[in-house]
């Protein structure tokens, strides 16, 4: 850069320069009433019952939701098993169709529900375009490509598909985490009844709409809104022959209890507290983004968000000065403007909880840096980025899921001290590494009590690669071969 040129970019970056605000102008159709997705059509819930959805970010109110209840999730469950036998004995090839038909009517309709899911759930629309829906629509592209080669991915075996699935998902990735539970059992050959979270069910039931237009069979997919309650009777069900379940340890919990005299066989993806570890000789800009990125993507509302840093004692303040600086960058607000980096946090339940750790994170001694906040909207529920120095591994914000983008940092001397601290938890989701030592990033991954360690990485997906926990953080995997084995027999 010439000197004129660094002048230029100084008096660009001085304080009273921001930028321009940045609105997604595309609105999807978003009808004032939905009914239950049963047997291909909309249907009015038995139940008589109905509930608002709203935007996060605004508190405005964006359609009336059917809730399930008993004689609903009945008639789901009724319509998937009349649909299964067909659907089971359509060939692999032809199932597939179905399966690619659906990827690319989401691809032609990405940017209609990116913004969807951005309305209703509160993630930047930067994310749900970039990340939620491409990987979505991979997933179905992926997964139809194995339903008529199952007799390779099973070689020697004669797999058949288990019957109905109940699949419930959480509303941090609404329409991934559907895409995620989906693909893989259609392309085994099972029919589903969903599920979706109270708060973010809109792009579940605006893919029931394509799955109208591309003819899937009814019944093969069907898909109940409601709270708790509903999940709790499509997950204990007497049809069901296969449970797929996302969310909170908890609930996790619960439905393993339920299931516990039934020989159902079950995938739990729960909670996490992921370690992201920094060794001294990491390429310290790298990390600094994947750190960044590992708990302020998507307000942290990630099951596998890196939400404790363990960075080496002698880069520690460097560290922190650069950990600082970007965090004073990033841009809160309209989740709906291009150049947002945090959104709105999705619910004010979720809000309150991350208010009261973090309060129980400062009475316990711990030292909070946070984002600045003087133009968050006045509307909505916001809780900037934010991170804890001065942290022992014994404080709630090192051992609770928070599920916001709250970071705790602790330092370690040794690759041992990191391997341990990074253990010390009781959940196993993800974990990360940063060196520039491969014989280290082999030892560290290999000793990580971890589903998922990204090394000189964080927060990479792809459909071919199991995703899933250890520990309290759950069972079975969702995504590439070993996700295809919950869903046959
Ligand atoms: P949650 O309460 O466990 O809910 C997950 C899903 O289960 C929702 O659809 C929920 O319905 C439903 N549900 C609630 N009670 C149920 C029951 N007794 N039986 C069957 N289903 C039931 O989790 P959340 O409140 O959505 O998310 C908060 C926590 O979930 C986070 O703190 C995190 O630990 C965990 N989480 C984990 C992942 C992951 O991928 N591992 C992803 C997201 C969230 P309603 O929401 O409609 O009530
Ligand atoms: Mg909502």
């Amino acid at each position: 850069m010439t000197s004129a040129e660094s002048r230029t970019v100084e008096a660009l970056t001085g304080s009273d320069w921001d930028y321009s605000p940045a609105p997604e102008r595309t609105r999807p159709d978003i009808a004032s009433e939905y009914g239950l997705f049963i047997d291909g059509e909309f249907k009015e819930p038995q139940s008589g019952k109905t509930f608002a959805t709203t935007n996060p970010a605004t508190g405005e109110r964006l359609a009336r939701i059917s809730e399930a209840g008993e004689a609903d999730v009945d008639a789901a469950m009724a319509a998937a098993r009349a649909a299964g036998p067909k659907w089971a004995r359509l060939k692999g090839r032809e199932r597939g169709k179905y399966l690619f038909r659906l990827a690319r009517r989401i691809q032609e309709c990405a940017r209609e529900l990116a913004v969807l899911e951005t309305m209703d759930g509160g993630k930047p629309i930067k994310e749900s375009r970039d990340v939620d829906l491409p990987l979505a629509a991979q997933h179905f592209f992926y997964h139809g490509g194995w339903a008529d080669k199952l007799q390779w991915a099973f070689a020697g075996r004669n797999v058949r598909p288990r019957g109905v699935c109940g699949q419930i998902i959480p509303w941090n990735f609404p329409l991934l985490m559907a895409a995620w539970k989906l693909a893989p059992a259609l392309a085994c050959g099972n029919t589903v009844v969903l599920k979706p979270a109270e708060t973010t069910s809109l792009s579940a039931l605006h893919l029931a709409r394509l799955l109208q237009e591309i003819d899937l069979p009814p019944g093969v997919v069907n898909i109940v809104t409601g709270a708790g309650d509903t999940g709790r009777l499509v997950a204990s069900h007497q049809a069901v022959r296969k449970v797929a379940f996302t969310g909170s340890t908890e609930v996790g919990r619960l439905i393993m209890q339920e299931l516990a005299p039934r020989e159902i066989p079950l995938t739990l993806e729960l909670g996490g507290k992921s370690a992201n570890i920094v060794f001294a000789d990491a390429a310290i800009d790298q990390a600094v983004e994947g750190v960044v990125g590992g708990i302020w993507f998507n307000q942290g509302h990630v099951c596998c968000a890196g939400s404790r840093l363990l960075v080496e004692e002698s880069i520690l303040e460097p560290f922190v000065a650069a950990l600082r600086d970007r965090m004073a960058q990033l841009r809160v607000g309209d989740p709906l403007d291009k150049n947002t980096d945090v959104g709105a946090i999705n619910s004010r339940e979720q809000l309150d909880r991350i208010r009261s750790l973090v309060a129980a994170g400062q009475e316990e001694g711990a030292i909070l840096h946070d984002a600045q906040t003087d133009s968050l909207p006045e509307k909505g529920h916001w809780f900037p980025p934010c991170f804890f120095t001065g942290v022992q591994p014994s404080h709630i914000v090192a051992r609770e899921e928070i599920f916001g983008p709250v970071l705790a940092v602790m330092t370690f001397r040794t690759p041992e001290e990191a391997i341990r601290r990074a253990n010390t938890t009781p959940y196993g989701l993800a974990a990360g590494v940063w060196t520039d030592k491969g014989s280290k990033i082999f030892e560290i991954a290999r000793r990580m009590e971890a589903g998922v360690v990204w090394c000189n990485t964080y927060n990479q997906f792809d459909a071919g690669s199991p995703f899933g926990g250890v520990k309290e953080s759950g069972f079975g995997r969702e995504g590439g071969l070993h996700g295809l084995r919950g869903y046959v027999r």
